[in-house]
């Protein structure tokens, strides 16, 4: 066991704080990372808050990890000392089931997926996320940084890189297709450098137009305020695929009317309250309301090399730890370009 400097919500909605946590001894297939930046994301607000339901605490999150392996395991085959490495969301599930075996861990139908924080692990501890020193991880959940992206801005797409990728390829964006992208935060904004550096045309749906010059110099093509009523008329049956990232509850109907015949809206979005959805606005141009989560493993490192060729990595604010209370507010109130990354140096 080894003793590391970590930021821990106490409980629910309380402040986060300095604090120290214990990472097992590294076992035979495991990983010691010095984790070196770690993002934050809104998923690890709803859960400090327990907006998804009862959570786990002393609570550490952080699951956009970037790092550097200091050691390995002595059955690890992947990984070596001083490689650069990433973490995401999970940190194991059961290996066995359809889903695992199929590269799909995410969705693991065996002992469900391991949460990076806010889980317990198979011995029955607590996990805690990349707001810290160090995390010890299967080398199977751990994924290689290319040479060509900096640690830093590599980071937030080990989630919200993945995550966008993921059902942008699944749902064939690509040249030829329009896509828009719904929410210009942390997912959002990589939503859009991907899917134009898929080659599809790409239109950001924004509340307001505040963070137009942005949206366009990131690779968007159109960019709409969803606070003016006349973009509902003037998009009507525009997208084949729109992905929505809005951690709030949504019109779903109002966005449905913007697909083509036979289009999608694929939510990704996890808001904490349900939403209505009037049944006859699927119906009519027989449209898809789908929904993912993250990616599996394999796909995330597809994702990462792609970035890699793209020279895409997420537009960063870098902070201590001491401000992350304060990036949280932000966060809250829309007011990230485009993902706040904690250095871990601080902490
Ligand atoms: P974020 O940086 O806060 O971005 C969310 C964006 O949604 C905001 O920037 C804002 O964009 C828009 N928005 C917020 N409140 C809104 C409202 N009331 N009405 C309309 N638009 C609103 O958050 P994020 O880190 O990208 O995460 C987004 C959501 O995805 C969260 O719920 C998170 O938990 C979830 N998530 C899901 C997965 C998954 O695997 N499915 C993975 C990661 C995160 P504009 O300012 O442009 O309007
Ligand atoms: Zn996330």
């Amino acid at each position: 066991m080894t003793t590391v400097a970590a930021y821990a919500v106490p409980a629910a909605k309380a402040p986060l704080e300095r604090t120290t946590v214990e990472r097992r001894a590294v076992g035979e297939h495991d990983v010691l990372i010095d984790i070196k930046f770690a993002g934050i994301c809104h998923s690890d607000i709803h859960q400090a808050r327990e907006g998804w339901g009862e959570a786990i605490f002393p609570m550490v999150p952080g699951h956009e990890i970037a790092g550097v392996v200091s050691e390995v395991g002595p059955g690890v085959t992947r990984y070596r000392v001083g490689d650069r490495v990433g973490v995401g969301c999970m940190v194991d599930s059961c290996h066995e089931c359809e889903n695992c075996r199929a590269g799909r861990e995410q969705y693991c139908t065996g002992s469900g997926m391991v949460g990076t924080y806010n889980a317990l692990d198979k011995n029955g501890e607590p996990t805690y996320g990349g707001y810290s020193e160090k995390i010890v991880v299967d080398e199977n959940y751990v994924v290689r940084i290319p040479d060509g992206l900096a640690l830093d801005v590599a980071a937030p797409l080990l989630c919200a890189g993945i995550t966008l990728y993921s059902p942008l390829k699944r749902w064939g964006a690509g040249p030829g297709k329009k896509v828009a992208v719904l929410g210009m935060g942390g997912l959002g904004h990589m939503g859009v450098k991907i899917a134009h550096a898929l080659g599809a045309e790409v239109t950001v749906l924004s509340q307001s137009l505040r963070k137009k010059d942005d949206g366009l110099k990131l690779g968007a093509d159109h960019y709409h305020a969803t606070s003016d009523p006349k973009t509902f008329e003037e998009l009507r049956g525009t997208f084949d695929l729109i992905v929505s990232t809005v951690s709030a509850p949504l019109d779903f109907n109002a966005y449905l009317s913007l697909l083509k015949t036979e289009g999608t809206l694929a939510n990704v979005g996890a808001p904490e309250e349900p939403v209505a959805l009037n049944l006859f606005s699927l119906l009519g141009g027989g449209k898809t309301l789908a929904g993912s989560m993250i990616g599996g493993i394999a796909e995330t490192q597809e994702m990462l090399d792609f970035c890699a060729a793209h020279g895409i990595g997420a537009e960063i604010e870098l902070i201590g730890a001491a401000e992350i209370n304060e990036a949280y507010e932000r966060v809250l109130n829309s007011d990230v370009r485009y993902r706040f990354v904690i250095d871990t140096a601080t902490i």
